[in-house]
């Protein structure tokens, strides 16, 4: 369904995959096939004006101008890190901004791309957790990111070739708690008419929305990222709010029930690192007793990015390492995140935009942070007492 449809009755074709859009050509009287060219003119060649599609009848491309059109989301500001890194902040309407993330690197270049203005998830380690939520984009602003940013850089480095070769669904938002807009805009990335890119290069990043991680392996698996971020449930509970709702058993298995169709045989666990929080030895040999054997896995450390509100800091790169090193003991794949665009607040859990909240999340915010004492004050005070843990 495309909901991009104005006041004026104008709809945004970015709104449509393939599929839509051949209805949507149906709608107006024209053959099915005139929807792949329309596609390949907007998603290949990014053309927002019908006068330039030249291989599409005259009357198609009038009937078109009348009834349609194709734009991007208005870019409110831009910033670009001294390593090549590119955030745009983009306008949503009603005193709301989500943002992208273009991410260069050697072999590739990575588009990380906003669900919803806010989340409603409020991970303790988010910027945009402590931001609340308003609500769900629609397909054509989930896509609008990939458009503008494609063609925008093509542009600027001066190449007709693709510039973005992966898109990770890892900005604002739970991307699984926006399906019904996140499939149709997955489809337009994998398809051969729009974006091309493989299965195994767009990934869906989620906290464990687990019955929709069901659904995902049925209407389009592409390769998974899961935000674990704790080896056990208490811990969990407090940083990952909804896994009180879907318990870190029932998302393992959901995961496991997911790599039945993936495009990739592991999934990527991100596991954020919290000074004195998830980040001791002892805590390393919990998250192997988790998963070693449980799920084919590959884990990602990221050192977290520290802004005011979370109260939380970053742990020291030696504590990271040794975290590390007991993981690659017992067999896990593991890597460490280099951090990108610290400089510009664009590396990863720093992305917030503009919200307005409609959830009060922000205010529930503000409470003690979790603080985990070392192991002897913790059995001390009670195996899963938390000192200062929040409340909710
Ligand atoms: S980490 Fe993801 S799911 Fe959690 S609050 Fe941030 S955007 Fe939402």
């Amino acid at each position: 369904m495309n909901d991009a449809v104005t006041p004026s009755g104008l709809t945004n074709l970015l709104g449509f995959d393939l599929e839509g859009l051949a209805a949507y050509c149906e709608q107006l009287g024209e053959k099915r096939f005139r929807a792949t060219q329309l596609f390949r003119w907007i998603h290949q060649k990014g053309a927002s004006d019908f006068a330039q599609m030249s291989d599409l009848a005259k009357s198609l491309r009038d009937k078109l101008a009348t009834r349609a059109y194709i734009q991007a989301l208005p870019v409110i500001s831009e910033q670009a890190s001294a390593d090549g890194t590119i955030k745009w902040l983009f306008d949503v309407g009603q005193g709301n901004a989500v943002e992208a993330v273009f991410i260069p690197e050697d072999d590739r270049g990575t588009l990380c791309v906003s669900s919803q203005a806010g989340c409603a998830v409020g991970c303790r380690f988010c910027s945009t957790g402590h931001q609340g939520f308003s609500r769900n984009l629609e397909t054509w602003e989930i896509l609008a990111q990939l458009w503008f940013a494609e063609h925008h850089l093509r542009v600027r480095l001066n190449t007709p070739d693709r510039v973005i070769s992966n898109v990770v669904m890892m900005g604002m938002g739970e991307p699984l708690q926006n399906y019904a807009a996140l499939v149709p805009a997955l489809k337009v990335m994998l398809d051969d008419h729009g974006y091309g890119l493989s299965r195994r290069r767009v990934t869906v990043s989620t906290s464990g929305v687990v019955p929709m991680m069901d659904r995902l392996r049925e209407d389009c698996p592409v390769a998974m990222a899961v935000s674990l971020h704790a080896p056990s449930d208490p811990l969990r509970d407090q940083l990952v709010p909804l896994n009180k709702k879907y318990p870190i058993a029932e998302l393992l298995a959901a995961c496991n029930r997911y790599l039945d169709a993936a495009p990739r045989d592991f999934i990527t666990f991100e596991y954020c690192m919290l000074d004195q929080v998830n980040d001791t030895p002892e805590q390393a040999e919990e998250l192997v007793r988790l998963l070693k054997g449980k799920v084919p896995c590959k884990l990602n450390l990221i050192p977290f990015n520290p802004f005011p509100a979370s109260g939380l800091k970053r742990s020291p790169r030696e504590r990271v390492q040794a975290f590390a090193e007991v993981l690659i003991r017992a067999g896990i794949v593991t890597t460490v995140r280099k951090t990108r665009g610290d400089d510009i607040d664009a590396a990863c859990g720093q992305l917030a935009g503009e919200v307005q909240d409609r959830t009060r999340a922000h205010l529930r915010m503000v409470r003690p942070v979790v603080v985990v004492k070392n192991a002897a004050d913790r059995s001390a005070e009670g195996a899963d007492s938390v000192p200062g843990q929040p409340t909710t």
